[in-house]
């Protein structure tokens, strides 16, 4: 399957061809579904056809790495294999999920502790870091994130082998969420000096697309975990 989210996360549809509908959902030959992973939900969306349009409640990870599974609403009509079909993106959902997915890395940036989870949400997002210490404030970490925003950095991908990223684990960030191997290389996702991280998810292309956050609250969640949760102010 080809994906295109991962070179254009700006693709909000694709022509593409119905290759296997079984219980799971629909796969195609090509894509703009991101499917959940990462921290990061499935896309939802329409696959237009000729026998009418299918709604695409989620999409989650198929066969293989590439593999994408578009699931259908309940009782939506399958498409016949072989049809050709418009994959198309809820795209105001999408973009509001890239945003918050980017402002993550910019959360991971300004707080510099090892990170044990994370969830993007569409108007919200939050990441679990590893502190001992009640040291974090809410208006401090507000400020730093929208002062990072504001600044406008580029964010941009770079490529590196399996072997080269086992080279360096100080890269992982995310202790919980296993970097995108097994296809020999890996995507590392980079905002100016800022954040390098490998990454598999769907990013705006600079920080000042995200707009204005805040963080909502601080709360313990353990021992050492203190759980950051922030939304956008819109
Ligand atoms: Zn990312």
């Amino acid at each position: 399957m080809e994906i295109l989210y991962r070179d254009d996360a700006y693709a909000q549809s694709c022509e593409a061809t119905v290759t296997t509908v079984d219980e799971r959902g629909i796969q195609l030959d090509r894509t703009v579904f991101y499917p959940t992973g990462g921290g990061q939900p499935g896309d939802s969306g329409f696959l237009r056809g000729p026998a009418g349009d299918i709604e695409i409640v989620n999409a989650i990870k198929g066969d293989g790495p590439d593999g994408v599974i578009h699931v259908p609403a309940e009782g939506a009509a399958p498409p016949a294999v072989g049809s050709t079909v418009v994959a198309e993106l809820d795209w105001e959902r999408r973009h509001r999920l890239m945003r918050m997915h980017t402002c993550m890395h910019l959360l991971s940036a300004a707080l510099d502790y090892p990170v044990t989870g994370g969830q993007v949400g569409e108007g919200k997002g939050r990441l679990d870091f590893d502190i001992p210490e009640a040291v974090l404030d809410k208006e401090e970490i507000t400020a730093e994130l929208n002062r990072l925003i504001a600044d406008d950095h580029a964010v941009t991908e770079e490529w590196i082998s399996d072997a080269e990223l086992a080279a360096q684990p100080e890269l992982v960030k995310t202790m919980s969420v296993k970097p995108p191997t097994g296809a020999g290389q890996v995507r590392l996702i980079r905002i100016a000096d800022l954040d390098l991280q490998p990454c598999g998810g769907t990013h705006v292309t600079r920080s000042g697309e995200i707009g204005c956050v805040e963080v909502r609250k601080i709360q313990k969640k353990g021992r050492q975990n203190r759980r950051v949760s922030l939304a956008f102010v819109d």
